[in-house]
């Protein structure tokens, strides 16, 4: 069997955070070809773009505070002058808006979140790519499924990573990373060198802020209030559901790989 030959355009891989995404992230951009694109990176992209262009004025006078939205673009860059070059000025508004949101802490509109995916998809002539994080709402999928439809691509399947919160809970908070050089350990399953100092450099691991058990909490409520829906919502406007358990027996890439190809063949995908 010739795995590559497939052909899939586009593939969703989705779960709760911490359940396991990213090892069937890599078995498509592994054995099928595909590019992983996450909202994550997308993200911090634009808003390198706007950090790097070191723009001086406030960008409070962007925001309307009554309408509770930017003022129209053409506005924007009539007031920004030509202190952006006129090639990034596009990019450069997206990353200042990305900005404002995720510095003041703000839940970003599906708008934005639209604009960016769009920008970044387009790239790929909107196909090739593993999607992680994105659809993340109704509105986001009603989007991306115009989008594709628009453009003459697809969706081929959404891959569901299934997971127990209380697993998800025990490994996550026994994460923990060496703030000196980044390696990543586990107090179960590879602890670091006395329970405390990292294997490499041999600096004190210490937990992820984002990694607490109510952060933690906070995220797996919000897959169950807005993810779920979307995956229900895009499940019934046909896009092939496939589910994959996040813990298996062995957790080898090959029992991975099998796992994620034994339900693409379950559902008449290979
Ligand atoms: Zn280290």
């Amino acid at each position: 069997m010739s795995l590559s030959s497939s052909n899939f355009e586009n593939i969703l891989v989705m779960g709760k955070s911490g359940a396991g995404k990213q090892p069937r992230i890599d078995v498509f951009t592994t054995n099928f070809g595909l590019k992983q694109l996450s909202t994550g990176n997308i993200f911090r992209s634009f808003m390198k773009i706007f950090n790097d262009a070191a723009y001086e004025g406030d960008i409070d006078q962007f925001y309307d505070n009554k309408k509770n939205e930017f003022i129209p673009d053409n506005e924007i860059k009539r007031i920004l002058g030509p202190s952006i070059d006129d090639s990034i000025i596009d990019d450069f508004i997206l990353g200042l808006k990305a900005h404002y949101y995720v510095s003041n802490g703000l839940y970003v509109p599906d708008s934005l979140t639209n604009m960016l995916f769009e920008s970044y998809f387009s790239r790929s002539d909107y196909k090739g790519m593993v999607l992680d994080g994105y659809p993340r709402t109704e509105a986001q999928a009603e989007y991306l499924l115009k989008l594709t439809a628009e453009k003459g691509t697809k969706i081929d399947a959404i891959v569901l990573v299934e997971n127990e919160d209380d697993a998800i809970i025990k490994r996550t908070m026994g994460r923990r990373i060496c703030p000196s050089c980044g390696a990543v350990f586990h107090l179960e399953f590879k602890p670091p060198k006395d329970g405390k100092f990292c294997r490499k450099c041999g600096a004190e691991v210490i937990l992820r802020s984002d990694d607490t058990e109510e952060k933690l909490r906070m995220r797996l409520q919000e897959f169950r209030d807005k993810t779920m829906p979307t995956i229900r919502f895009l499940s019934e406007k046909g896009i092939p559901l496939v589910k994959t358990e996040g813990d298996l027996p062995v957790f080898t890439e090959e029992a991975v790989k099998k796992s994620v190809v034994d339900g693409l063949k379950k559902a008449g995908l290979l």
